[in-house]
């Protein structure tokens, strides 16, 4: 077990989660909710009380410590909070990919409305966004059901529509993002969502969405983590100050 001030730093760094993913129109109201592997046996996941005020507004003291079967993972840890319906999301992720530290489950319209759209996430796009668009090469898995995912069973099922793929679209209810952070889980979120928004936009133009050119795949490098995702992060908690 990792140590208090360590896992009071990790409540933080999901309840920002949450408020980034939120801010970006990932979620809405109460639904929707991110964990952080802590162990084999234990996770941080954002849990819900009886003065909830939603994913947007969520602190550090709305991530509680459990373990995998649900329990309370610490003494008070589930006291006046209760673990989200879809907790076999997160723990089975976690069970099939141990390099899944960081998981996301969101409710992002545009990915729910492309999906029932017809429209297969593509790279549309190149240097506009450049994870998200080799993210989309790698293709985007869907899980066919829209059911609540509140089962090992269903958790499974998701998870084998996922694949080796960081990110799944759950048709006609939301997204599971995967990496090995949570703030990684929620970038990728907001670029399968940016993807999203951009195929319907471009279909709502009359254009059509296709792939870039094969020859440009050369020249969109890796620009590294410290641009890529600690840059990217900096920026998204910048910008909560002007949302909320
Ligand atoms: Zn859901």
């Amino acid at each position: 077990m990792t140590s208090t001030a360590s896992l009071d730093q990790q409540r933080t760094i999901v309840a920002q989660a949450c408020r980034v993913a939120a801010g970006r129109g990932l979620v809405d109201g109460i639904l929707g909710h991110l964990s952080l592997r802590v162990d084999d046996e234990h996770l941080l996941i954002r849990c819900r009380s009886d003065s909830d005020t939603g994913v947007a507004y969520t602190t550090p003291t709305d991530i509680r410590l459990i373990r995998f079967d649900g329990t309370a993972g610490g003494p008070g840890e589930l006291d006046g909070y209760r673990v989200p319906n879809e907790l076999p999301i997160h723990v089975e992720v976690m069970r099939a990919h141990p390099m899944h530290l960081g998981v996301a489950h969101l409710h992002p319209p545009n990915v729910v409305a492309a999906d029932l759209a017809g429209i297969t996430i593509r790279p549309i796009f190149g240097a506009y966004d450049i994870p998200g668009a080799w993210m989309a090469r790698g293709g985007i898995p869907v899980y066919q059901r829209a059911v609540l995912i509140r089962s090992t069973s269903l958790g499974k099922e998701m998870v084998a529509a996922m694949g080796d793929r960081p990110v799944v679209i759950c048709r006609g209810h939301g997204i599971t993002s995967a990496a090995g952070t949570v703030q990684q889980a929620v970038l990728q979120a907001i670029s399968l969502d940016e993807l999203a928004r951009m195929s319907l936009q471009v279909l709502a133009a009359g254009g059509t969405v296709r792939e870039i050119d094969e020859w440009d795949w050369d020249d969109l490098p890796d620009l590294g983590t410290t641009f890529t995702t600690d840059a990217a992060w900096r920026y998204e908690v910048a910008r909560l100050d002007n949302v909320q």
